[in-house]
């Protein structure tokens, strides 16, 4: 029969997560994805013939150390490795900053005896901030509600708990943490620093996947949400998984299936099922219908509710509020197949940094002028890049002595001003960004074998990210937290009963962290052992 306890919408990390949890703890499970394999952007795809690539999500360090040790990701394949040094940071004058375990101090050094104190104090601020937030990763923010009810004393209960996570800040902490909320990180940067590589180090963090210049309000908060991470225990450290991201996710779909979980590919959703105001089940695009006691969509919260709920199902002013949510990152991703390793003008040859997020963006101000030209232009011309060459610390991607590299582009409007669509430039803008590429390390150009280009448009069509936006909803103060898709649903619950939320437009957002489909996957426990116990 057509019928199962639950059915998750989107195979992407999220959704494999929520159902591992799901089927771990009884429930029949039942995950369906449009597109033929698991993994959403978190995926790993021959892109030219013979040099395979993580083709959108490039890097971990935000994966919850909890749910890969809960899932024993590690025991199904998973295999992560740090990157040799974190980041490299050329200049078009010559100098550059290379950073990493051992490196950083003496690196920033020799740009400015300033910086060099002043860094370390900054990370430690930082860190010490991001330690106290980790413990909000996987747990639902205080959710609002209305009245006096069951609810109403849970959520009072989880809003003490909140509070009392927050003192552990210290009072300065506390005035920082509201700092990194509310300011941009180009101020915070400028107040601290004096190298603009050093500046930079910290300001690409605040526009990564982050349509905005890092002078924008707001932009230190984003600054901070890649600070979460972690990689083998090291914190905010950034690393690789070996066979790309799409390891992960592989990872997540055996530990899914042996529990008991249905994987069906290439079998989109038509529409969620409504019935007296519940969420019963899905309609695929074939017509086939699945009934579920629980329906969790993994969808950016404005495609699910904008595309798959039927007419009338919603209230208007949550759908209007819904159509308002904002979406576009300003990314535009390109996989390039390499006969050879790049050379820099600023640090030739090979070594270490080439294992580095390279980072070309000399500048806050280059970044501010990239972000003011995408606005105008439609995609700046002197546009910011992070270089990775996964093949530098994994040989399972090229054919020897060959490499794939992934370039990570930044800032093109998600959409083209004056009508102009991106299928008419997206070739025009590869081009510019290979060409960006060369001006730091001349020859890159020439050795470009094979691309794949996937502007705005394209992540849109092929992975469901509404506008291109690599976080399923920018991560501006409104659309965070206890705001995180919605004021009222921050618990993982929609505004239907039955309908939850799974993806990266719940609490805690976007990036490859498994933990909005962890923490969909306890309340959908939570409601189900309710069910029982009152029957
Ligand atoms: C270009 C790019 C670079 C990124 N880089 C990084 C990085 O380096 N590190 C990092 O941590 N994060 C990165 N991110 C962010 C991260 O990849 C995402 O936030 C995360 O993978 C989203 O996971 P998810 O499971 O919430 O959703 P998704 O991965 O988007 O999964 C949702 C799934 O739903 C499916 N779907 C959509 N519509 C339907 C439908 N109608 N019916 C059935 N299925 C449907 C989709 O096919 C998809 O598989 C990047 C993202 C992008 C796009």
């Amino acid at each position: 029969m057509n019928e199962t306890d639950v059915v998750i919408i989107g195979a992407g990390h999220n959704g494999l997560t929520c159902a591992a949890y799901l089927a771990r703890a009884g429930l029949r499970v039942r995950v369906v994805d449009r597109r033929k394999v698991v993994g959403g952007a978190a995926v790993t795809e021959e892109f030219y013939p013979g040099f395979r690539n993580s083709v959108a999500a490039y890097t971990v360090s935000l994966l919850n150390p909890r749910i890969i040790a809960d899932l024993k990701l590690a025991d199904h394949g998973l295999k992560i490795v740090e990157r040799r040094a974190q980041n490299f940071l050329p200049s078009p004058d010559g100098s550059y900053l290379l950073t990493g375990e051992g490196r950083t101090a003496d690196s920033v050094a020799k740009l400015s005896a300033h910086d060099a104190e002043a860094i370390e104090g900054f990370s430690r601020e930082l860190e010490a901030i991001a330690d106290v937030l980790r413990q909000f990763v996987l747990r639902a923010p205080p959710n609002l509600v209305e009245g006096f009810s069951a609810t109403a004393i849970r959520e009072a209960f989880n809003a003490l708990g909140t509070a009392n996570i927050l003192r552990g800040l210290s009072l300065e902490q506390s005035r920082n943490l509201l700092d990194l909320f509310t300011r941009s990180a180009g101020e915070m940067l400028d107040e601290r620093f004096e190298n603009d590589l050093v500046k930079a180090l910290f300001g690409f963090d605040a526009i990564v996947g982050n349509y905005a210049s890092p002078y924008a309000a707001g932009s230190a908060y984003v600054m901070l949400h890649h600070a979460f991470g972690e990689v083998n225990g090291k914190k905010g450290v950034w690393g690789h998984a070996i066979g790309g991201m799409g390891a992960i996710t592989q990872a997540m779909a055996r530990v899914a299936r042996e529990a008991g979980a249905d994987i069906r590919l290439d079998a989109g959703i038509r529409e969620v099922i409504v019935e007296k105001d519940r969420a019963v089940g899905v309609v695929l695009d074939s017509g086939e219908t699945i009934r579920a006691k629980y329906v969790a969509a993994s969808v950016n919260p404005k495609l699910l509710y904008t595309r798959l709920m039927p007419s009338g199902a919603l209230a208007p002013e949550f759908l209007a509020r819904m159509n308002r949510w904002r979406n576009g990152s300003g990314t535009f991703r390109m996989n390039v197949a390499l006969s050879a390793l790049p050379s820099f003008t600023a640090l030739p040859g090979e070594g270490d940094h080439l294992t580095a997020g390279i980072i070309l963006a000399p500048s806050l101000g280059y970044m501010d002028r990239a972000w003011q030209d995408a606005r105008e232009h439609g995609w700046s011309r002197a546009p910011v890049v992070e270089v990775l060459i996964p093949s530098t610390l994994d040989e399972t991607l090229a054919p020897e002595g060959q490499h794939v590299a992934s370039l990570f582009c930044q800032h093109v409007a998600p959409e083209l001003p004056d009508g102009k669509s991106w299928d008419d430039h997206r070739e025009e803008v590869a081009d510019l960004m290979i060409a960006t590429v060369d001006a730091f390390a001349p020859g890159f150009g020439k050795s470009v074998l094979g691309r794949q280009i996937l502007s705005p448009l394209d992540l849109e069509r092929q992975f469901g990210l509404l506008g291109g936006d690599i976080f399923h909803g920018a991560l501006t103060l409104n659309q965070l937290f206890s705001a995180r898709p919605m004021l009222g649903h921050a618990d993982y619950r929609g505004p239907l009963r039955g309908l939850y939320h799974c993806g990266s437009g719940a609490h805690p957002g976007g990036g490859v962290t498994g933990a909005p489909g962890h923490n969909a996957a306890q309340a959908i426990l939570a409601d189900h052992r309710a069910l029982f116990a009152s029957r």
